[in-house]
């Protein structure tokens, strides 16, 4: 049987999969291993003798469930710092803030006048960071992206999309050694159908939003608790200079509840010293964003870079997750259709087991690895969290019958 959320609208919720067949089989079986047990010495202490659930007796474990977690390492909800247009006042004063905080950021840079590190923004001239400085973002872990090469508005000029998107994805690829550039940030926020089909060629995720959110909108960021339905389209909320923490709260305490996708979208960062043709537009306090980066540090967001964050959902939707118990012991078969080369992050996989069960060992059956797992509560069942890897294989799980 599968189970995953194979379809965007899977997003909103958790699908076990659950050995149906076990529970048939269960009924008849357990009875009989119960009494078989039932003379062995009682422990004195919690430490209770391990008990292999072997091939022979597989069908007395009642239940198993393995689904992807919604945000990587079953965080409640995701949140990706993202900047625009690449300009210096971004690398001198935003990045050392993210970095302080060891959270990984996104700037979607306007490629063409990167070399000669000036660009007209109307009748403002802005200083932008260089490509050494963009490769020194990267370096620290940062997800340099696609802001198009000239920031030509592609809603109202979508003729120029494939020029302005090619450019500067071929910009990206020889500056930065990327091999597929994977996010586009929508220069103003917008695109147009036609727009979309020529950025579909060469990305994978586009960034979208804009100044106005309202409450339940994609404008608040991301999808926001909600099924994304075009990938080249996620929202994100503006941040202007005239933000504060208290307008962004209610913000982050919806998208937080609905187990949403946060996906602020930041230009200039002001310290009041740095010269203003280093400033972003709508350069915002230095000490605000302060505030706001260690507001969301109050709650447990999955906070990665917009790419990252894309790919994973992307990954979990598709992942396609087959159990097996039969005499060949327990395995979980995972697959997906997407191209590991691109989408190669691992996913969070939980595992849920009865109480009287635990989970001993999980082995990659292609290459003998073990993998790593973890508990993670223990609400209503035994849960642990396995990083799996990306693409196809099968996993060998070992479970241990703790008690009777
Ligand atoms: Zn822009």
């Amino acid at each position: 049987m599968t189970c995953g959320q194979g379809s965007a609208s899977g997003l909103a919720g958790r699908r076990p999969a659950t050995v149906h067949a076990l529970a048939i089989l269960l009924a008849a079986v357990l009875a009989g291993f119960l009494s078989a047990c039932a003379g062995l010495p009682k422990p004195e202490k919690p430490e209770l003798p391990k008990i292999p659930v072997s091939p022979e007796q597989l069908v007395e474990l009642p239940w198993i469930h393995a689904y992807p977690a919604r945000w990587h390492g079953n965080s409640q909800a995701a949140c990706s710092i993202t900047f625009d247009d690449g300009t210096l006042d971004q690398y001198l004063l935003a990045a050392p803030e993210l970095d302080a905080r060891g959270i990984k950021g996104t700037f979607f840079i306007i490629t063409g006048p990167r070399e000669e590190g000036l660009w007209k923004d109307g009748t403002t001239d802005r200083q932008l960071f260089s490509w050494d400085q963009a490769r020194d973002l990267q370096a620290r872990g940062h997800e340099i992206a696609s802001h198009t090469a000239t920031h030509v508005d592609l809603k109202a000029h979508p003729h120029l999309a494939e020029a302005e998107i090619g450019k500067a994805y071929d910009s990206l690829r020889q500056e930065l050694s990327l091999d597929k550039p994977f996010s586009l940030g929508w220069p103003y926020w917008r695109s147009s159908p036609a727009a979309n089909e020529q950025a579909r060629r060469f990305h994978y995720a586009g960034r979208a939003g804009g100044i106005q959110g309202s409450s339940g909108s994609p404008g608040l960021g991301g999808a926001n608790g909600k099924a994304l339905d075009d990938y080249m389209m996620i929202g994100s909320r503006a941040i202007l200079s005239t933000e504060t923490i208290a307008k962004l709260d209610p913000v982050f305490d919806e998208v937080y509840g609905n187990g949403g996708w946060f996906v602020p979208s930041f230009h200039g960062i002001n310290d009041g010293l740095i010269p203003s043709t280093a400033l972003g537009w709508e350069a915002l306090e230095l000490e605000t964003f302060r505030s706001l980066l260690d507001g969301l540090a109050g709650y447990s967001f999955w906070l990665a870079p917009f790419g990252e964050v894309a790919r994973y959902a992307m990954q979990r939707d598709e992942l396609m997750l087959e159990i097996l118990n039969d005499s060949a012991g327990l395995r979980i078969h995972y697959s997906s259709r997407l191209d590991p080369s691109i989408f190669n992050r691992s996913l969070t996989l939980v595992i849920e087991l009865p109480f009287a069960y635990r989970l001993e060992s999980i082995i990659e059956e292609d290459n003998g690895d073990l993998l790593a797992f973890q508990p993670d509560g223990q609400a209503f069942a035994k849960r642990y969290l396995v990083e799996l890897p990306p693409g196809s294989g099968v996993l060998l799980v070992q479970v241990y019958r703790e008690s009777l």
